[in-house]
C-alpha cells in the first residue's frame, strides 16, 4: 500500500518506537512517585516537554501534555468561556475542524455567541472581516487554526494575534496539522493557546499537548491528582509522552534537513502529472499559503467515493475531504466554505505525503488517479454507474 494520508494520521517513527518500549516495559512508574522508579519517569516526561517546547518555540513550561488534539481545543474553548463569563464572543472560521466546531456548540449552547469569518476562495480568512467581528469588551477568543486538514492552507497567524490583541481578545490556534511540519515560534507569534497531536507527526495515537502562555490564565478542563502542574489531572501517559518528545525532536531536525523541499517537490510532481492528464483538476487553496505536504483537489465530472474504492483496489490510501467526512461523504464544510460548490466538494480528493514517501511512490499514485478517474469516466458513461466493484 503507498499511504498518502498523512493528514489523518501517521506511522510511529520506528526511533519514537524504540524510545518508547523501555517504558512501556520496565520503566514503568507513577511519574509522581518519590522513589527512584518513579524519578526516572519524571526525568523522562521533563525532558519529553523540553523537546517539545524546542519544537514551537516556547518554554518548557508553557507545555501541558494532554490525550490530544480534541482534548486540547476543549479545555482551552471550556478554560476561556469559564474565566471570562462577561466576554461572551468567540470567533472562528468556517473552515475549522470539527474538534473546533462541535467544541463551538458547546460554547453556544452555555450561553456564548459563535461568529465565523469568511475565508477567501484562496482558504485564508478574510482580514477585514475578522477585524470587523472581533469586538473590545466582547470577544473573548479567537480560535482558528494554523493550517487546514483538508486543505493545507496557512493562515496568516501573525495578523489574525494582531487583530485579537488589539481588541483585547485571546488567541487559540489549533495547529495539529502545522506542528511538525512547519517552523513555528509561539513567541514571535503570540498566540495564547496552540493545540498539537502526536499522531500527525508520527507519534503514537492519544497523545498530544496544549501550549499555555505564560501571560494566559487558564482554568483545566480535568481536575484530580492535580498533574502538570494543576493544568491537566490524571497520571501521565508517560510511554505516549516519550514518543511525542521524540518525535518532536525528530521533526525539528526534519524541518531543516531538505525534508520540507523533497515532500514539496513530490507533492508537486504529483499534481503536475495528475493535471498533464486531467487538466480540468483544480487544486484547492492558494499554491502559495499551502503545506508542502497537500494536495487537495477536484476532478471533472468524477464522484470521490467511486475513486477512493478504485483506488483502495489500486493500493492507493487517500481520502476524500477529511477523514472525518470519509464515511459519510458529505460535501466537505471546509470547501463549502471556500466557494467551492457541493457538487465539486463531493468530486474532492485529499492526498497528504508524509517524510517516509518517496517520489515513485508519488508518480505511481499519479497514475492510479489518472487510471481511476479514466474508469470512472467509462463506468458514469455507462449508465451513470458512480461505485467501483
Ligand atoms: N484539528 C485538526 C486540524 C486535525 O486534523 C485533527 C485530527 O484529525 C484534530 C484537530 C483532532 O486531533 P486528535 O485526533 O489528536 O484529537
Amino acid at each position: 500500500m503507498i499511504y498518502l494520508d498523512s493528514n489523518a494520521t501517521t506511522q510511529i517513527d520506528p526511533a519514537v518506537l524504540e524510545a518508547m518500549l523501555p517504558f512501556l516495559r520496565d520503566y514503568f512508574a507513577n511519574p509522581s512517585a518519590g522513589y527512584s522508579g518513579g524519578r526516572t519517569a519524571r526525568s523522562a516526561v521533563q525532558r519529553a516537554r523540553e523537546q517539545l517546547a524546542a519544537l514551537i518555540g516556547a518554554d518548557a513550561d508553557e507545555i501541558v501534555f494532554t490525550s490530544g488534539g480534541t482534548e486540547s481545543i476543549n479545555a482551552v474553548h471550556a478554560s476561556v468561556r469559564s474565566l471570562w463569563p462577561d466576554k461572551p464572543d468567540l470567533v472562528m472560521t468556517g473552515t475549522e475542524h470539527t474538534a473546533v466546531v462541535e467544541s463551538a456548540r458547546r460554547w453556544k449552547d452555555q450561553g456564548g455567541n459563535v461568529l465565523c469569518a469568511p475565508v477567501h476562495p484562496n482558504g485564508r480568512v478574510d482580514l477585514d472581516a475578522l477585524r470587523q467581528l472581533v469586538q473590545p469588551g466582547k470577544t473573548a477568543l479567537v480560535s482558528i487554526m494554523w493550517a487546514n486538514n483538508e486543505t493545507g492552507v496557512i493562515a496568516p497567524m501573525r495578523e489574525i494575534v494582531e487583530i485579537a490583541h488589539t481588541a483585547g481578545a485571546l488567541v487559540h490556534s489549533d495547529a495539529v496539522q502545522a506542528v511538525g511540519k512547519i517552523h513555528l515560534a509561539v513567541h514571535a507569534v503570540p498566540v495564547d493557546f496552540l493545540s498539537l497531536s502526536g499522531h500527525k507527526f508520527h507519534a503514537p495515537k492519544g497523545v498530544g499537548a496544549l501550549y499555555i502562555s505564560h501571560r494566559a490564565r487558564f482554568a483545566p478542563l480535568l481536575v484530580g491528582g492535580g498533574q502538570e502542574r494543576e493544568r491537566r489531572s490524571g497520571t501521565e501517559n508517560v510511554p505516549g509522552i516519550v514518543g511525542l518528545g521524540t518525535a518532536a525532536e525528530l521533526a525539528r531536525q526534519h524541518l531543516d534537513d531538505g525534508t520540507k523541499a523533497r515532500l514539496h517537490a513530490m507533492r508537486d510532481r504529483f499534481e503536475h502529472l495528475v493535471h498533464a492528464a486531467e487538466p480540468g483538476m483544480r487544486v484547492h487553496g492558494g499554491p502559495e499559503h499551502r503545506l508542502h505536504n497537500t494536495s487537495s483537489f477536484c476532478l471533472p465530472e468524477i464522484d470521490a467515493a467511486g475513486m477512493l474504492l478504485l483506488l483502495d483496489k489500486a493500493g492507493i490510501a487517500c481520502s476524500a475531504g477529511s477523514a472525518c467526512h470519509s464515511a459519510a461523504l458529505h460535501p466537505s464544510p471546509v470547501l463549502e466554505a471556500m466557494g467551492v460548490n457541493a457538487r465539486d466538494a463531493a468530486r474532492s480528493l485529499r492526498v497528504s505525503f508524509h517524510r517516509f514517501n518517496t517520489k515513485p511512490e508519488a508518480e505511481t499514485a499519479a497514475h492510479a488517479v489518472i487510471e481511476a478517474a479514466q474508469k470512472m469516466r467509462a463506468m458514469q458513461g455507462d449508465g451513470g454507474l458512480v461505485t467501483a466493484h
